[in-house]
């Protein structure tokens, strides 16, 4: 769908707070089960972009399901979103303290199939089009996406969203 242009999308109000919770939720066993921590780091008032909320689930989705699959047993996971009201979007940041990856892969993570350390990559499975479809659907939404890696202490996604304008959001939401 994605390559023939026929992803579609119905952008309206949502709070991320929401998509989160149903992203999290699907992941908890999981990380229970890797006896992974997962910290979300956020401000108290509810977190309003303009966006189709089942896309967002799926960058979420891709974002959590890699940072559990390269965290080691015991390791942390952290969600963090903030809005920065000067540039009008909203951050959400998802981090790991996994294996990271190498300065050269780096620009190559988001092209399709591309698996840095094939070893590793089959070791946890996987086809090499999570971050492929993040970029997709972060770019549709007129955001964007970006890595930073420390090889041997962690990796951490940054997706931008553009935010809700208060009045964009109607009070009997
Ligand atoms: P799929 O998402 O299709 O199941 P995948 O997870 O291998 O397969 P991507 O999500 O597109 O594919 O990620 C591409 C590659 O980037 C991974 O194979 C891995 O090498 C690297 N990568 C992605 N996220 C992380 C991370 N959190 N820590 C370390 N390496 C990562
Ligand atoms: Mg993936």
């Amino acid at each position: 769908k994605m390559e023939a242009g026929m992803m579609e999308y119905r952008i309206v109000p949502i709070d991320l707070n929401r998509i989160l919770d149903i992203s999290v939720n699907k992941v908890r066993l999981l990380a229970d089960s890797k006896h992974i921590q997962l910290l979300r780091e956020q401000p108290k008032e509810r977190l309003w972009v303009k966006a189709d909320a089942l896309r967002i689930e799926q960058v979420l989705d891709n974002l959590l399901s890699n940072a559990l699959k390269f965290s080691p047993e015991g390791g942390i996971v952290k969600l963090h979103m903030a809005p920065d009201s000067k540039s009008g979007v909203l951050e959400v940041a998802v981090s790991d303290a996994g294996p990271g990856i190498v300065s050269e892969d780096l620009p190559h993570i988001f092209e399709r199939f591309y698996r840095a350390d094939p070893a590793r990559a089959r070791e946890s499975g996987g086809t090499g089009l999570g971050l492929a479809i993040v970029k997709e659907i972060a770019e549709a939404h007129g955001g964007t996406v970006a890595v930073e890696s420390t090889p041997g202490h962690g990796t951490r996604f940054t997706v931008t969203l553009p935010a809700c304008a208060a009045d964009d959001v109607s009070s009997d939401r």
